[in-house]
């Protein structure tokens, strides 16, 4: 079973990848940074305010992956839907609805949405 010997709260100096949804971490950003150890393992885990922020939704309602939360990448529809419920707003800036031009662009190569 994972442990968390601690969590802080650093503003990114460099670019990071966030290991829950794979994206980049910008310098400037706040993001989550975990100390976590498990069995003779011990790594460091950083993720995104707001995948942070889903996962923990996720973790409160008891859904977890063995102990861990849950990595937005790993979010299908119903956990999505469960993110939405709680914060709509975080699900917004997690997963952005598609734009009209994308829509107008699906529409003119005679795709249905
Ligand atoms: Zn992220």
């Amino acid at each position: 079973m994972a442990m968390n010997l601690g969590t802080d709260h650093p503003v990114a100096k460099k670019q990071h990848r966030c290991e829950s949804c794979g994206g980049a971490i910008q310098p400037g950003e706040r993001y989550v940074r975990a100390r976590v150890v498990d069995g003779g393992e011990a790594w460091v885990w950083k993720s995104h305010d707001d995948c942070q922020a889903a996962s923990q939704i996720l973790f409160d309602q008891g859904i977890d992956n063995d102990g861990m939360l849950i990595c937005v990448s790993d979010m299908d529809d119903d956990y999505r839907e469960i993110v939405a419920t709680a914060s709509a707003s975080l699900a917004r800036r997690l997963w952005p609805p598609p734009t009209p031009s994308a829509e107008s662009a699906s529409a003119a190569r005679g795709e249905t949405p």
